[in-house]
């Protein structure tokens, strides 16, 4: 058996800890290091399972004097799924108007997350 040790750095608070995973070659995790709290641990378990981000990209504006409006999902989706939303999102066009917060598209591909307008668009 291998063991393989992957380094994430825990983002729960600003102290940034190294935590190291180490897991077999069927990725089941054998022990976990460097972590100073529970909530750590939890975060580098879960990062190494199923490391989740929040896209934050922009949309083809029409109908506006700015081409493009800035938009992000308001949940965390996972990591993998990240290009086939930017892929989903290319296609899409919004015209004014538009403020920060309104829903732009609903439950991106069934990830239970909507890509919401970061910014208002004007006419
Ligand atoms: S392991 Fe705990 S103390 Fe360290 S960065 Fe994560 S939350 Fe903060």
């Amino acid at each position: 058996m291998t063991k393989h040790v992957s380094e994430i750095i825990c983002i729960v608070c600003p102290l940034a800890c190294r935590v190291s995973v180490a897991a077999d070659d069927e990725r089941h995790i054998l022990e976990v290091d460097g972590f100073q709290c529970k909530k750590g641990k939890e975060y580098a378990v879960a990062e190494y399972r199923s490391p989740m981000r929040v896209l934050t990209t922009t949309v083809i504006a029409t109908k506006s004097r700015h081409a493009l409006l800035p938009v992000r999902t308001n949940r965390v989706i996972p990591r993998g799924k990240l290009i086939n939303c930017m892929n989903y999102l290319a296609k899409i066009k919004v015209k004014p108007p538009l403020k920060a917060g309104d829903v732009i598209v609903r439950n991106i591909l069934n990830l239970g997350s909507d890509i919401i307008a970061v910014g208002t668009l004007l006419d």
